[in-house]
């Protein structure tokens, strides 16, 4: 695959290519926007999701694979203790509705080794997600969206996830379940693997969306994202949606978002609790993050704890940033567009029975404010 531009259908877009707003373009009202009836369609397909309020929580310190760079593995959480207790976690989840939240991720270390616990939350809150490794089959009566962690070729998941004909196992464990979603996470390493792994689940028809390794604190090593590998992924992405665009959950913004040299955080401002003060709105006033002892602290608090900062462009993290900066977005057509669409795949990826339309801006644009530039 080249890595000299992004490839659109049959465009190569140069990547010195800019377009970011440029001030002595015309402003455009929000009116004027959904004047057009593409994006009023599908504005109002989105925003009736507006009310959802995610927290996370840790369900387990254990964890059934060992990868490397795994986040929950960083830090002091993996020492918590488990509430293994179901009642404890149904009080959780009826507290946590009363505050308002009305989506649960339930994580860390693998959630599919304490089902009777996911039951419990499903029954107390419907709207909810799971990071699963796939290894074990979590029982059809938990109705979230499962995403399972892809990191490549079985070869490559031997190696770096300590783990056997991982692949296989996961598709036959959720083939043909609509709660699953497969994210594939590129790496420095596995960019080129992408491309046999996704014809694979596609072949099983499996749903698939992307995730960018973005490094705990503290990690250097050879999974870490560079310039060229960055550059590399943001290609590999667009091509694989280009080819697969019934069965990939992506844009081509959301390419673009995760992939420039410039993390989330530089690119949108961080909302999560970590990264963010204020405590009047938003995340920064509702979400929190739970350990496996139900306890849980403002200062860490993010969707993935002991990332480092910098080098986060994790699809979690962009899935809550990105979605929330709707009025940065709302500038022209184009960005509106995008934003649109990156807002359809996230609720694609993360919400049951929510099926993602076809993209609308077809050619990327820069995150508002920035050069579409190598990233
Ligand atoms: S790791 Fe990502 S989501 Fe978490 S606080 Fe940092 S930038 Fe935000």
């Amino acid at each position: 695959m080249s890595n000299t531009g992004q490839t659109t259908g049959a465009t190569v877009v140069p990547l010195d290519r800019t377009a970011s707003h440029d001030p002595n373009e015309r402003r455009w009202k929000f009116s004027e926007l959904l004047a057009d009836e593409q994006m009023h369609a599908r504005w109002e397909k989105v925003r009736k999701f507006f009310f959802l309020r995610e927290s996370t929580y840790d369900m387990s310190n254990r964890c059934n694979i060992r990868c490397e760079g795994c986040y929950y593995f960083e830090g002091d959480k993996q020492f918590t203790r488990e509430n293994r207790d179901p009642e404890a976690w149904r009080a959780l989840m009826r507290a946590e509705r009363e505050r308002g939240i009305t989506y649960v991720v339930l994580a860390g270390a693998e959630p599919a080794l304490v089902p009777e616990l996911l039951e419990v939350c499903h029954q107390e809150m419907p709207l909810g997600s799971i990071a699963s490794n796939g290894v074990r089959h979590i029982p059809a009566s938990v109705g979230y969206k499962i995403h399972i962690s892809v990191w490549g070729s079985d070869e490559t998941s031997a190696r770096v996830r300590r783990a056997k004909r991982l692949l296989e196992r996961q598709i036959d464990n959720y083939a043909g379940d609509e709660r699953a979603v497969f994210v594939y996470t590129y790496t420095r390493e596995n960019i080129a693997e992408a491309e046999a792994v996704i014809d694979r689940l596609v072949a099983n028809d499996c749903k698939v969306t992307f995730n960018m390794f973005s490094s705990p604190v503290g990690y250097s090593g050879p999974l870490r994202h560079d310039s060229a590998s960055l550059s590399a992924t943001r290609c590999s992405m667009i091509e694989l949606l280009e080819r697969y665009p019934d069965h990939v959950l992506f844009s081509p913004y959301s390419a673009v978002a995760h992939t420039c040299a410039k993390g989330l955080h530089d690119l949108y401002r961080c909302s999560y609790p970590r990264m963010n003060p204020s405590t009047h709105i938003g995340l920064g006033r509702s979400f929190r993050q739970y350990r496996t002892d139900l306890n849980w602290d403002r200062a860490v608090a993010c969707c993935v704890p002991d990332t480092d900062c910098p080098d986060c462009r994790h699809y979690a993290s962009g899935s809550a940033v990105v979605t929330a900066r709707l009025q940065r977005h709302a500038i022209d057509p184009d960005h509106f567009r995008a934003w649109l669409d990156y807002v359809d795949t996230y609720l694609a990826v993360w919400v049951m029975g929510y099926r993602k339309g076809e993209n609308l801006q077809p050619v990327p644009v820069a995150p508002p404010g920035f050069m579409l530039s190598p990233p």
